[in-house]
């Protein structure tokens, strides 16, 4: 075992030998600038500068020399490893700007191509015409109220005033709930809302109730089974049709524009006395044009249905019809759609195909 005090041995040492120390110098060089990548760079690194390299054994064999040789044998491995250190530095400044350089390259951003996102969703066109309408009367003071879409039969037809033998409650008109007996059906209107808001919130009331209701209709370009109305129901001590009429008007105009009006058509229903059709002025040509599509030359188009409370209605949500007077109308939210954006085929309404609901555009 060599050691300090022992004699030179040329063999134990001859990592050490200057011949040994520039060649391992020089293949560390080669390697350092034959590496072409950043990985490649710290194999060589790992096989030149590690503890196992040539210079790591010779840096170690320093320590087996006499006193006398340990000084320029240090001097020598000193600077050879330092000569290594900067080739494998600069190398590695080398590829690394390299690597930068080809980053910016490959991974520019072209702000002209077109983007992979996927198109954002969109909101329902008959959602947006209910959040509108629902909206205006908000801004007018009035509740918005919900009901459910599975409703008493007492709710839908007999608090409303309809007949036992009314045709609307036939079953080719009214889904009923199984067991067809069990009082339950989808509602045909949204005119039950306004019984259960009078027994529920008492009088004056104004309320305003949009949603779904079901009638027993194929589906075909003007009719659906599923289809949406708003409601509003007026209660309150010396309510008249002008009332009415000033109401009317005022979601006309909002929905199709300043100077829209109402005019009213007798009319029958059960649950208002006296009743009356509701036709809309045509937006369009606003009754100049003989010629027009949208109202067909008449000048109006048919919208809905209103008239005054039943006072049998009234008596029927125990509101006092010797103080209370009130107004209700209902008008097809689809239909208004329908006409408002030209939509020919109510079927484009329900298949859900975002391309249709994206013609509409996002409202917030
Ligand atoms: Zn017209």
């Amino acid at each position: 075992m060599s050691g300090p005090n022992t004699s030179y041995d040329p063999v134990e040492v001859a990592a050490l030998d200057p011949e040994a120390v520039d060649a391992a110098v020089a293949a560390a060089l080669a390697a350092a600038s034959a590496a072409t990548t950043l990985e490649d760079l710290k194999a060589a690194r790992g096989a030149h500068q590690g503890d196992k390299s040539p210079l790591a054994l010779a840096n170690r064999e320093i320590g087996a020399l006499p006193p006398s040789a340990k000084a320029e044998a240090g001097k020598r491995v000193g600077q050879a490893r330092g000569r290594v250190g900067q080739a494998f530095a600069a190398r590695q400044a080398e590829l690394e700007a390299e690597r930068d350089e080809r980053i910016l390259v490959e991974e520019a951003v072209d702000v002209t191509l077109p983007t992979g996102r996927r198109p954002l969703g969109r909101r329902h066109p008959i959602e947006l015409m209910s959040q509108r309408i629902a909206d205006l009367f908000v801004g007018m003071g009035w509740e918005v109220a919900e009901g459910p879409e599975v409703e008493a039969e007492w709710f839908n037809f007999d608090a409303l005033n309809f007949d036992a033998d009314h045709p609307a409650r036939q079953m080719q008109d009214t889904f009923y709930v199984d067991p067809p007996d069990g009082g339950l059906v989808l509602r045909t209107h949204t005119s039950p809302v306004q019984a259960r808001t009078l027994l529920e919130r008492g009088v004056p009331v104004y309320v305003a109730a949009i949603g779904r209701v079901f009638r027993t209709d194929e589906l075909d370009a003007t009719h659906m089974p599923a289809f949406h109305q708003v409601e509003g129901l007026a209660v309150d001590e010396g309510i008249t049709m002008a009332h009415l009429k000033g109401t009317l008007d005022r979601l006309a105009a909002e929905l199709f524009g300043e100077g829209i009006t109402t005019r009213l058509r007798p009319s029958f229903f059960p649950f208002t006395e006296p009743s009356a059709e509701m036709d809309l002025r045509c937006f369009v040509c606003r009754g100049e044009d003989p010629d027009c599509r949208t109202c067909k030359g008449t000048g109006w188009i048919e919208w809905g249905g209103c008239g005054m409370v039943n006072r049998n209605v009234l008596l029927a949500c125990g509101v006092d019809p010797e103080r209370y007077t009130g107004f209700a109308f209902g008008m097809g939210v689809d239909r208004a759609l329908m006409f408002r954006t030209g939509v020919s085929d109510m079927r484009d309404m329900i298949e859900g195909d975002v391309r249709f609901d994206a013609q509409f555009g996002m409202e917030i």
